[in-house]
């Protein structure tokens, strides 16, 4: 396997007249979910700073990750995508990287080993600060400010000051996802995601019955490695682990800033992170986040809601991958449990007819999102592990392959989402609620949803 950290196969030079002009035609277009910072001073001086920054990911490291997406598009591999709704400044800790990380690598050993299949690790990690809201503004107790659009825009706390769009927040994104990642890779090159390691992930988390279920299966792991060790097999394959970046391609003006010309190709890359995807809310066909992600050379997602049309879905395929390359595109359906088995299908068979070879992804967390008695946004853990279920029925029954996970999740002994084996309710929100925007999966909820896709695999 590839490592991540080798160096980039040829330098990656910084934004200047090689890139394609067509790189700015995304500036002429309709554009949604922007902040209003455009044309300031400040604004200017962040993204010539940014311009002039190294690249967060190297182009060689993508394009083994469009290899690696292909291979699953064919039904030989399987992505499993995790991370925070919106991460944070505050919370870009050693503790909380670490935990989510080891959560992401628990997971993805849960699905290797149950269903015999590669698995590729992505984290909504390094970079997911920007977020879409449904409406520009927030009112409290009578108040209105700025809704809250993620760190790399605004901060959180209901203030006037707090809630302005500050164009400084774009460097400290970047600086923020370096370090990210620059921990990322080290967890996962230095040892720490040795497989032989597989007891210590468990480490540190509370004891409940997901917890015991991975002890067990981690200990079938130990003996299975002990036996091929003795055997003479060699392991360095084991010590180390690729571990992919991804986040929404939202603020189109940092990922502008990030996008480098490969020296080896000619080519544009966004550095920012392996892989970008385009929300549910900024898909528009004619709009600037899908011209500007069809123009450079990093695997694209696209959300897809229970609106979306197979025309929607087809049009989509010509403009972001004419060229029909596996590993390419990836649509993440987002339906919600009481509409992906009525909705699902039409799109996949459409698309499936048309020749086209994508990744379909399940993201079973947007769809079911509904507020509590208490006033929180929440998730009931059953809905989303049946919209799971459902994803994988529509598949078995087409014949298709069902080929990734994404979710929100976090290593942290969170209350945000209802429910699971260990089940969370709603009295636990006001001590342990900590997202900023969207409820995720608690440590063993990600377990208990990694034994089940696992099962789902394995049939
Ligand atoms: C998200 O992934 O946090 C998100 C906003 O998703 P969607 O675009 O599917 O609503
Ligand atoms: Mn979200």
């Amino acid at each position: 396997m590839t490592e991540l950290t080798s160096a980039p196969t040829a330098p990656v030079g910084n934004a200047g007249p090689a890139l394609d002009p067509g790189l700015d035609v995304w500036r002429t277009l309709p554009i949604q979910q922007q902040p209003s910072w455009h044309g300031t001073p400040a604004h200017d001086a962040a993204i010539k700073e940014l311009s002039k920054l190294p690249p967060l990911v190297f182009a060689g490291e993508v394009d083994i990750l469009r290899e690696r997406l292909a291979a699953a598009a064919q039904g030989k591999a399987f992505l499993l995508q995790g991370g925070d709704c919106a991460e944070t400044f505050a919370d870009a800790t050693a503790d909380k990287i670490s935990a989510r990380v080891k959560t992401i690598l628990q997971m993805a050993v849960v699905l290797t080993y149950g269903a015999s299949m590669p698995v590729i690790k992505m984290g909504r990690m390094a970079g997911q600060f920007a977020k879409p809201r449904s409406s520009d503004t927030e009112t409290r107790d009578g108040v209105t400010l700025p809704a809250f659009r993620g760190d790399i825009v605004n901060g959180y706390e209901f203030t006037e000051e707090s809630r302005r769009h500050d164009p400084a927040r774009l460097v400290k994104a970047y600086n923020t996802a370096a370090s990210t990642l620059n921990l990322i890779r080290a967890f996962t090159q230095g040892g720490f995601a040795d497989l032989r390691s597989v007891h210590n992930w468990n480490k540190g988390f509370t004891e409940n019955p997901a917890h015991a279920a991975y002890e067990s299966l981690a200990a079938e792991i130990d003996r299975a490695i002990r036996f091929m060790s003795a055997c003479g097999a060699d392991f360095d394959e084991l010590k180390r682990t690729e571990f992919f970046s991804a986040h929404e391609a939202l603020l189109l003006d940092y990922e502008r800033a990030l996008t480098r010309t490969d020296s080896r190709t000619g080519l544009p890359y966004d550095t920012s992170a392996h892989f970008l995807w385009i929300g549910e809310r900024t898909r528009q066909l004619d709009g600037a986040h899908v011209d500007f992600l069809s123009r450079v050379r990093n695997p694209i997602g696209v959300k897809l809601g229970p609106n979306s049309t197979p025309e929607d879905a087809l049009a989509l395929i010509d403009k972001l991958d004419p060229n029909r390359e596996p590993g390419r595109l990836t649509f993440i359906s987002r339906m919600g449990a009481k509409n992906i088995r009525e909705k699902l299908p039409n799109l996949v068979e459409k698309v499936t007819a048309s020749g086209a070879q994508v990744l379909w992804v399940t993201d079973p967390m947007h769809g079911n999102t509904v507020t509590s008695h208490n006033g929180y946004k929440t998730r009931n853990f059953e809905d989303v592990m049946d919209e799971v279920r459902g994803f994988f029925e529509v598949h078995d029954a087409l014949g298709t392959y069902p080929g990734g996970l994404h979710v929100e999740m976090t290593g942290d002994d969170v209350a945000e989402c209802l429910g699971g084996a260990d089940p969370i309710r709603e009295e636990q929100f006001d001590d342990l609620y900590e997202s900023v925007c969207d409820p995720r999966l608690n440590h063993r909820q990600s377990l208990e949803m990694g034994f089940l896709v696992s099962g789902a695999l394995a049939k």
